[in-house]
């Protein structure tokens, strides 16, 4: 059979032996997981487990001690966050508070053009004209206001917005990328339980809609349960199983994951 190699080819993200430590406390044991393209895994473990750092080493926001990260079949270990094609939602929308739902959206778009005049003017010489660059993103977070219902909401300030809307604008600003990866860290632990669970159904829409790769990273067992197509339940910095939700809950490999999913004794 060709299982194994067609297996790494389908991969979008590929984590070998991820190790890290902060200072003498062991955070990650050297983290095997291979996500396949479309996905919607879920990390999820008790508090202090790892999973942040996890999910931020494949950012690229914090740097492993050993092992690799592939992205897409291309090892990214030597790239920074903004050329890896993930997009990361953060459980404090980390909005801004004076500028419109627009601009908020806007925000990687206009960065990344910044970066770009600093870096190579010449560039900006051969380049559309700034009108025409002004009009592109326009486009870009029309666009991707319609997928999340918040056209009618563009010029509003954070302030004015529902915590469920102001998610769907950190969406936004993560979607307008257009990555090949979602990276999303408990993205719905500061909503109140009933906009969660409405959140919940939201999410999983978006992904079947986008047909991308969704990393998510929670502690609520019942969110991991629900949402995704597989589930790796951490604890102490390794994964202890990984599966499809009903195999977690039907066979869970031991009484800790028995115990942290809530199967029958
Ligand atoms: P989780 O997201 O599962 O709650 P984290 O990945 O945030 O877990 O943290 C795992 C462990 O690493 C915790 O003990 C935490 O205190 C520690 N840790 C995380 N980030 C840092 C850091 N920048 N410096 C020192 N210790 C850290
Ligand atoms: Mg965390």
């Amino acid at each position: 059979m060709h299982g194994q190699a067609e297996n790494r080819d389908m991969a979008t993200v590929g984590l070998q032996s991820i190790a890290k430590s902060f200072g003498a406390t062991k955070v990650l044991g050297g983290v095997d997981l291979s996500i396949a393209d479309g996905e919607f895994l879920t990390l999820v473990g008790p508090s202090g487990c790892g999973k942040s750092t996890l999910i931020r080493i494949i950012a690229g926001l914090e740097t492993q001690d050993s092992g690799s990260v592939a992205i897409g079949g291309l090892g990214v270990d030597h790239m920074r966050p903004h050329e890896r094609r993930v997009a990361m939602v953060f459980q404090s929308y980390a909005l801004y508070p004076h500028m419109s739902v627009r601009s908020n959206i806007a925000v990687p778009l206009t960065m990344s053009r910044m970066t770009m005049r600093q870096r190579l003017p010449l560039v900006r010489l051969m380049s559309r004209s700034r009108r025409e660059i002004m009009r592109g993103i326009d486009a870009d977070v029309a666009a991707v206001a319609a997928q999340l219902q918040l056209e009618h909401l563009l010029d509003r300030r954070p302030a004015q917005l529902s915590g469920g809307q102001r998610q769907r604008v950190a969406l936004g600003r993560a979607m307008v990328r257009n990555p090949d990866v979602f990276l999303m860290d408990e993205p719905l632990s500061n909503l109140d339980a009933k906009l969660r669970v409405h959140m919940r159904t939201e999410l999983a829409e978006l992904h079947k809609r986008l047909g991308v790769t969704f990393i998510y990273v929670t502690h609520d067992q019942i969110e991991a349960m629900t949402m995704s197509d597989r589930v790796a339940m951490m604890d102490a910095g390794e994964i202890l199983q990984l599966g499809k939700p009903s195999e977690l809950y039907d066979l869970p490999a031991s009484i800790k994951v028995a115990q942290f999913i809530g199967s029958p004794a």
